[in-house]
């Protein structure tokens, strides 16, 4: 039987943390190739079109947490967030499937222009298995072996280890269960998130990478169900969509103010960006109108009280204490 998040609960522990305010959400994070360390509260907004965006980043690096940029950013505008106080610390530059020329070349005129060097980049695509992008990976690996590199999507071990093999230090995992994922009802393709992360975990373990559990977060409550399956990040999509920072267009539905919100591969976004979907492509994402949720730091703020809350039901000082080693129970 292969779980979601909705199937599992944490039992609570007898605890001598005795406030929420004694909890530190901060981790130190090493990697398995990149020698860069990195120190902050192991979140990745995704990179999602009114999600990823510069002025979410700028607001999430205030609490140590990290953006995946949208990959369709140009180069000026990298050049000019960074210098307007994008902290590249805290942010991922991000690619598809490209030639890993193009890739470099983006990365390196950014960095000349700004005197400034990435630590992350993220490669994204939705079929993690294909033997094209491992060699993609593995090739611009090559050439920088500095940076903290993490690609994804995967669900299996097999997927883990391919990426791994590539030189990836972290692994995203997740087909199927995004909030505006079609993938499993269009392909019949997917994997319950809880048990990928749980299995993929074990993978990663014996490889020495690192993974992020990427898709289905509906609540605080399932992020630390993630950490609890082995996710050292956890990766937010509608969690963090419907703000203002991610200046989605706005729609008034019975008198209240909604934001739009779609998937990547879905029909607006193929429309939005590169003209017209592909008549070849089914649309594996859906478009949504969520209620606006105003100030993505209010988010922010109870997101990081639910993280400090779940820390004292178990017993926990800091966020690293809520790993494989907590026990869950499944629910019908
Ligand atoms: P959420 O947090 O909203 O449940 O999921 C966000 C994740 O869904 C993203 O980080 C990405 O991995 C995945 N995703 C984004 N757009 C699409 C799409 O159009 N189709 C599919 N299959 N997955 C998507």
């Amino acid at each position: 039987m292969k779980l979601n998040y909705k199937d599992v609960l944490i039992p609570p522990k007898i605890t001598n943390i005795d406030s929420r305010s004694k909890v530190k959400l901060e981790s130190k994070k090493k990697f398995k190739f990149s020698r860069n360390n990195w120190e902050g509260i192991p979140l990745i907004a995704s990179n999602m079109d009114y999600v990823g965006t510069f002025e979410t980043a700028k607001d999430l690096q205030k609490n140590k947490i990290l953006t995946a940029i949208s990959k369709y950013y140009s180069d000026s505008e990298w050049v000019q967030a960074i210098e307007s106080g994008v902290d590249i610390n805290y942010s991922f530059i991000t690619f598809g499937l490209e030639n890993p020329n193009k890739i470099l070349d983006k990365i390196h005129s950014i960095e000349d222009l700004t005197n400034k060097t990435f630590k992350f980049v993220m490669f994204d695509i939705a079929n993690g298995y294909l033997v094209k992008y491992h060699n993609m990976i593995n090739e611009f690996r090559k050439q920088r072996k500095d940076l903290i590199l993490a690609a994804g999507n995967v669900v299996t071990k097999e997927g883990v280890k391919a990426i791994s093999d590539a030189g990836t230090d972290l692994i995203k995992i997740g087909i199927g269960s995004g909030s505006v994922c079609d993938t499993s009802t269009v392909t019949g393709i997917g994997y319950p998130q809880f048990s990928a992360v749980d299995e993929c975990s074990n993978e990663a373990i014996n490889l020495g990478v690192k993974i992020i559990a990427d898709g289905g977060i509906r609540s605080s409550g399932d992020i630390v169900k993630s950490f609890v399956a082995g996710a050292d990040f956890a990766m937010l999509g509608s969690l963090l969509a419907g703000h203002e920072q991610g200046g989605s267009p706005i729609k008034e539905i019975n008198g209240k103010k909604h934001r739009q919100y779609y998937g990547m591969s879905s029909e607006q976004a193929m429309s939005n960006h590169e003209g017209k979907k592909k008549s070849y492509r089914a649309s594996e994402g859906s478009v949504k109108w969520i209620e606006d949720n105003g100030d993505v730091n209010r988010t922010v703020e109870e997101i990081l009280g639910g993280l400090r809350s779940a820390c004292t039901y178990l017993n926990v000082s800091n966020i690293d204490g809520i790993n494989k080693n907590i026990d869950y129970i499944t629910v019908k």
